[in-house]
């Protein structure tokens, strides 16, 4: 990535703007302020200089004479009217551009300022004041006159001058400088990204047992432990996949060499009918494990795409589990267990029977695969607040407490050989879970090893 399309390129460029703008606004300010207090000042001395030359009567005489002596700097310019003409008499015979109204302003008895520019260039403020001379006679008289005085402002302009020429050397050495910093601090701060930017994409290769190494307590350290628990979240699921894969392959493989082994000694040579029988008796039985075997797989598999269809009503669990208990007590008669229909009432949960039917005739089937004869399994219903619990009880082998955590889980058996000689897969607490938490239920299991389990399950009712 060029460094002109990284972050640290455009957050350096924003902070070099925003400070330009800053700059150049105070630059602006600094100017103006200057420029407005001189030029005050200059009003204020030429208003204090004004008052000095009014004040003495003999002063005005002496400029009216032109022989007044100006300060450096200084212009002092004398108007009045003899008759219809205007008289100007400056000591230096200098002569100021300055406009007709402004000199009949004074004589009027206005005092004003201007800024003229004289021929030459030179800057200069003025201030116009009416002063009244006294005539020596005759005819003896007083006559209103203009007194202007008037001062260069090549002193203000040149500081002026100065303040820019500082500011326009001032202003981007700071900008330099301040982009130097602002790429160095970008890149300071950034570096962790780079670093989850690296990891990421050493994961993205296929290593998931990478972490990434960001152990501070700011956006970033969050940012990267929120990635390292979804990166461990992948590792398990992927590794819960690979699993899951290996598996199946192998659930499937052992009911298909038993079929390949039990039709190749069978197809050897010539049998008798009761041979041949015993031999499709065997593959039968093997084909029917492996096609629930698939059928657990498929319906696993529709879960965990999130592609299930659920058709949910209002069900009556204390009538369904009394359909189920039909089903159940024939299966026990045939293993020579005994049934029991517990306790039920008429209690609605929302769900798809269906669903909830294959949920309890898994428990159900697993109390009988579990319970040597002669044994019991029974099934009640009761409420416990706004929650149905369904308990499915064997007098079974029971299950061992260090298995209990993992029963749920796809594959897991606590006893291999007796699970696959019942015709078990392993999939059918997996099934049930899913299930019951479709619900918005949960199973519970309590089981003690040579005594018997019950599982029980909890399905919130439905709200009248
Ligand atoms: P399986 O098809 O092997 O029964 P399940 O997922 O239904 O698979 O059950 C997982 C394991 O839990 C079984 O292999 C068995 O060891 C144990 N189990 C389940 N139900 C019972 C039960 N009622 N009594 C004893 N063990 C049970």
């Amino acid at each position: 990535m060029s460094f002109i399309h990284s972050i640290k390129f455009r957050f350096t460029m924003w902070y070099l703007l925003v400070l330009a703008i800053i700059l150049v606004a105070l630059s602006a300010g600094v100017y103006l302020y200057l420029s407005r207090s001189l030029y005050r000042a200059l009003d204020s001395s030429l208003v204090l200089r004004s008052t000095q030359l009014r004040s003495i009567p003999e002063i005005l005489e002496s400029i009216r004479q032109g022989e007044f002596r100006e300060e450096l700097g200084e212009v002092v310019i004398l108007y009045f009217y003899s008759g219809n003409r205007l008289i100007e008499v400056s000591p230096r015979d200098i002569s100021i551009p300055v406009s007709a109204e402004f000199i009949a302003r004074a004589i009027t008895g206005k005092t004003s300022f201007a800024t003229i520019r004289t021929a030459e260039g030179e800057g200069l403020r003025l201030l116009a004041v009416p002063v009244n001379l006294s005539l020596p006679g005759p005819p003896q008289g007083i006559q209103p006159a203009a007194l202007v005085i008037a001062h260069s402002t090549k002193q203000i302009e040149q500081a002026l001058a100065r303040v820019v020429r500082t500011l326009l050397i001032a202003v981007p050495l700071a900008l330099a400088v301040a982009a130097g910093g602002g790429v160095f601090l970008a890149r300071r701060a950034l570096e962790p990204v780079d670093r989850i930017a690296r990891t990421a994409q050493e994961i993205g290769e296929g290593d998931l047992s990478q972490r990434i190494n960001v152990t501070t307590k700011d956006e970033l350290g969050r940012l990267a432990a929120t990635l390292n628990q979804m990166i461990e979240r992948l590792e398990k699921a992927f590794q819960r996949q690979k699993q899951f894969t290996s598996d199946a392959s192998h659930e499937l493989r052992a009911p298909l060499a038993v079929i390949e082994a039990e039709s190749t000694l069978a197809l050897q040579k010539e049998r008798t009918s009761s041979d041949y029988r015993q031999s499709l008796e065997v593959i039968s039985q093997e084909s029917k494990q492996m096609s629930r075997l698939v059928d657990q797989l498929l319906t696993l598999a529709r879960a965990d795409a999130g592609k299930e269809h659920w058709n949910f009503t209002e069900v009556n669990i204390g009538k369904l589990i009394e359909n189920l208990s039909t089903d159940a007590e024939i299966l026990c008669q045939e293993k020579g267990l005994k049934f029991q229909l517990g306790q039920t009432q008429d209690l609605i949960v929302k769900g798809d029977e269906a669903r909830l039917r294959e949920l309890f005739m898994n428990l159900l089937d697993n109390a009988i695969r579990y319970t040597p004869a002669p044994g019991s399994v029974s099934i009640s219903l009761r409420r416990e607040g706004q929650t149905a619990v369904v308990a499915i009880t064997d007098s079974g082998v029971g299950i061992p407490a260090e298995d209990i955590p993992f029963i749920f889980e796809r594959f897991y058996r606590a006893d291999k050989s007796r699970s696959r000689a019942e015709g078990g897969t392993g999939l059918g607490l997996a099934i049930c879970k899913h299930i019951a938490e479709a619900h918005g239920g949960k199973i519970e299991v309590q089981s003690q090893v040579g005594v018997g389990s019950t599982f029980s399950v909890r399905l919130p009712l439905s709200s009248p």
